[in-house]
Formats: C-alpha cells, sequence, structure tokens
C-alpha cells in the first residue's frame, strides 16, 4: 500500500511501526464557530484513510483534537458575552452535529487543548531545560535556529524561512521564526497559572502534546489541511523531535485545497460556505461523494454544477441499489451458466480494481470509478430471471466498498444500539437546555427515520422501536 508522504514527497509503501497497529492524529477544527466545506473535505478524507486501514486488516487508533482556546476564540466569546469554554461547548456540539451527518465516525479520543494544559506546561519545561525554548517576560517562545532539521517538512532553509518572517507587534520573541510556546496573559482572557506566571498555550504545542500523550512518541500517520504544513506541523515536528529526540510522524498526509468556482474561498468574497449551509442544500451523501470523487491530493472545484453533477451521479448508484434491492426479493436460486460465472469473474476483478485503486495513495476517484463498472455491468447483464447469487453477491459487494468511501449508509441493515439512542436523547436534552431547538428536533427527527419513537413524558423521555 502506498501513501504520499509529505516529508519525502514520494509515494512510499506504508506499514504501521508496530506489527497491526495503525496511530493517526489529524488536526480537528478550532471550535469558534461552524465549520466550513475545505475543513468538511479534510475530515472525510481522514475518516476514509481510516476506514480503508481497517478495512485492509490494520487496527486504528484515531486521535482528533479541539482546539478551544486561541485568539479567535477569545474574541468571540467577548463578543457574545460568554465564556472561551462555554462557546466551545457549543461549538464541539455542532462539529459532531454535522459531521455525524456527513457519516464521519468519532474519533477513538477528541482531546481539547484546554483539558491538557498541565501537560503542555510539561512539554514546554522539558523544551526549556533542554534548551530549545526561553522566557520573556511571561511569553515562552521556541529557539528555532536550535533544531536544525527545522524546514523539512514544507521543504524550506532557515535562510529562506527567515526572509519571510517579521516580529508582530507585542512579540517579544529574539529571532522572526521562533514561535510562542506560552503566552502571557492579557487583560480580559483567559489563563492557567504556569512557571512563568499567568498565561495561556500558543497553538502548535498542544497538537504535539496530545498526539504524543494518546499515541506514542512516534506515530504513523499525521494528517491535515493543506495551510497546516507550515508552520504548524512544521512546528509540532521541532517540539516533539526537540524533546524526544525521535521521529514525531512517520507520514505525513495532506489534503488539497478547495476553490469556489475556482476562486479562493473567503468571507470577504463572500463565497464561504459552512457544512451547514449546504446541507440546508443536499443531503450530507452528496456532499460526501463530492469530495471523494476527486484525488484527496488535488485541487478540488466547488460548485453548484459540480454539486449537482455528484448528486446525479450518486443516484445512479443508489437506483442500481434500490433495483438490487427489488430483484433480490424475486429472483430465484439457480444453477450457473457460463456467462454468470464470467459475471462473477467481472465483479471479481472491478473489486480488485477498487482495491488497487485505494492501495494506490487512496485514490477514491478511480475506486468510485471501479463502483461503476460494476453498476454498468450489473444493468446490462443482470435481471429478474439471472440466478439470486449474481444479485446478492453486487449487492453485497457495492454495499462493502462503498462503506469503505462511507456511502450508502442508508442501505445498511442498521439498527441503533439501546446505548446509542440513549447518547441520542442525552444530546437531545442538552440542545433543549442550550435552547437549540433546531438540533433537538433534528436529532428526534433522525431517530424516527431510524425507526425510532420519542415520547416526552413527564417522568422523562420514553423511547420505542415501531
Ligand atoms: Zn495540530
Amino acid at each position: 500500500m502506498l501513501i504520499y508522504n509529505t516529508l519525502t514527497r514520494k509515494k512510499e509503501e506504508f506499514a504501521p511501526l508496530e506489527d497491526n497497529h495503525v496511530k493517526m492524529y489529524t488536526c480537528g477544527p478550532t471550535v469558534y464557530d461552524f465549520f466550513h466545506i475545505g475543513n468538511a473535505r479534510v475530515f472525510i478524507t481522514f475518516d476514509m484513510v481510516r476506514n480503508y486501514l481497517k478495512f485492509r486488516g490494520y487496527d486504528v487508533t484515531f486521535v482528533q483534537n479541539f482546539t478551544d482556546i486561541d485568539d479567535k476564540m477569545i474574541k468571540r466569546a467577548n463578543d457574545e458575552g460568554i465564556t472561551v469554554k462555554e462557546l466551545g461547548e457549543r461549538f464541539i456540539g455542532e462539529y459532531f452535529h454535522d459531521a455525524d451527518a456527513l457519516g464521519i465516525t468519532r474519533a477513538d479520543v477528541h482531546p481539547r487543548a484546554t483539558e491538557h494544559i498541565d501537560e503542555i506546561i510539561d512539554l514546554i519545561k522539558i523544551l526549556v531545560k533542554k534548551g530549545y525554548a526561553y522566557e520573556v517576560n511571561g511569553d515562552v517562545y521556541y529557539k528555532t535556529s536550535k533544531f536544525k532539521d527545522y524546514g523539512k517538512l514544507s521543504h524550506q532553509n532557515i535562510d529562506e524561512l527567515k526572509s519571510g518572517a517579521r516580529i508582530e507587534p507585542g512579540e517579544q520573541k529574539k529571532d522572526p521564526i521562533d514561535f510562542a510556546l506560552w503566552k502571557a496573559q492579557k487583560p480580559g482572557e483567559p489563563a492557567w497559572d504556569s512557571p512563568w506566571g499567568k498565561g495561556r498555550p500558543g497553538w502548535h504545542i498542544e497538537c504535539s502534546v496530545m498526539a504524543m500523550k494518546y499515541l506514542g512518541e512516534t506515530i504513523d500517520i499525521h494528517g491535515g489541511g493543506p495551510d497546516l504544513i507550515f508552520p504548524h506541523h512544521e512546528n509540532e515536528i521541532a517540539q516533539s523531535e526537540a524533546a524526544t529526540g525521535k521521529p514525531f510522524a512517520r507520514f505525513f498526509m495532506h489534503v488539497g485545497y478547495l476553490n469556489i468556482n475556482n476562486q479562493k474561498m473567503s468571507k470577504s468574497l463572500g463565497n464561504f460556505f459552512t457544512v451547514r449551509d449546504i446541507l440546508k442544500i443536499y443531503d450530507p451523501e452528496v456532499l460526501r461523494f463530492f469530495m471523494l470523487s476527486s484525488h484527496y491530493r488535488n485541487p478540488i472545484n466547488f460548485s453548484q454544477d459540480l454539486m449537482e453533477q455528484a448528486k446525479n451521479s450518486l443516484e445512479r448508484l443508489h437506483n442500481a441499489i434500490y433495483s438490487m434491492e427489488h430483484l433480490e426479493r424475486v429472483a430465484q436460486d439457480k444453477d450457473l451458466t457460463e456467462d454468470d460465472e464470467k459475471y462473477l469473474d467481472k465483479l471479481e476483478i472491478n473489486k480488485n480494481e477498487f482495491i488497487k485503486a485505494m492501495d494506490d495513495d487512496f485514490n477514491t476517484a478511480d475506486a468510485i470509478a471501479s463502483l461503476f463498472n460494476i453498476v454498468r455491468e450489473y444493468n446490462m447483464f443482470v435481471g429478474e430471471n439471472s440466478p439470486k447469487k449474481l444479485i446478492v453477491d453486487t449487492k453485497e459487494a457495492l454495499l462493502t466498498l462503498g462503506s469503505v468511501l462511507g456511502l450508502f449508509g442508508k442501505f445498511m441493515e442498521k439498527t441503533l444500539l439501546d446505548e446509542e439512542i440513549e447518547q441520542k436523547i442525552i444530546e437531545r436534552e442538552q440542545a433543549r437546555k442550550e435552547k437549540n431547538y433546531a438540533l433537538a428536533d433534528k436529532i428526534r427527527d433522525d431517530l424516527k427515520a431510524q425507526g425510532i419513537i420519542l415520547e416526552d413524558t413527564p417522568a422523562g423521555v420514553r423511547w420505542k422501536r415501531l
């Protein structure tokens, strides 16, 4: 299996460091707002990567953080007159609402920066002790020039980086390429006690800390959006490797940019879309299908036309599965003819094509093409007089391969477990407490769609299966 590694700018053969166990970390959202469709592309991509690694027989431990303290969080919380913690709670809830809708499986751990302040302080102490960090009036900075591999991920040398760097007003660093590990408290900001006085962590340090805490000093795959290569991931490497003396991540994977009508997405251009906006118009599966229709490293252009195309293409696959569901009920068990055997051989070839495409750096575009090949063969060859085996095998192939991409969920015979229902009820109660009635109603409707009916009684919420 080949994965493109940003560190070497090459596709490399992938195998986890430890037996069969893949340790994977992706940088999650800063929870100050709804997440946008560029973020969605990143989260969908790594969900697909995780699914496929599992499909290939690996155990995967997957960690994705929430950045719940930074300038944007503080500003919005102040604007709304709420605490940073309240703001974080709210948008973590909104993240899960949208991510769940997109079929993104929750990570094994979703750690939050503010819940790891002690560990962050410990790592900064190590860096200070080893001479990789220094304190100035309550700020602590990383001494970038001391880390000899700095720039190895973004393939830049220190001199190039120096020419592009500057010291922002209020920063007290000694060198423009140094970066903050700890920021002294400013008036009106939340702060924690530290050996350097009250303050809060810089952004980069949290990912070093949380990745190493939950996955160990060397992880297999580190992922994120294209804008994280520099400085964020470069700085994570500098922090972690200076502290441990070991490689931090063996493979760095970065998703390509998402443009809107061939322009960069930005609030000032008025072409900025959150997932919440798009899901008012399209089924979440269409958005997911759209994202996976291109290779994850290629730039992707988002437009209404292309979304309509994705919707129509996905419908063709759905229609084929509906047809299989129907034929499965009417078709008979019969002996296979030579042509039937040939059909099943072709099905096998197409399944292998899917795997070959995915083994080649998760080429979902080609993998989806092989799903269409399966459907084309099926439409040409299979009908109500075909042996039932042809229909059953084709449907199973489509659903299995589709599930790797997180598609066709509505065709899966999946009933919710009791504890999943109870969890949804708790989330709905929480939403109602926060007067987020739209979310509360959505949870109730989603459950209803799965045959679970909620009843509000004076004694609390009761539920039953239809
Ligand atoms: Zn990160």
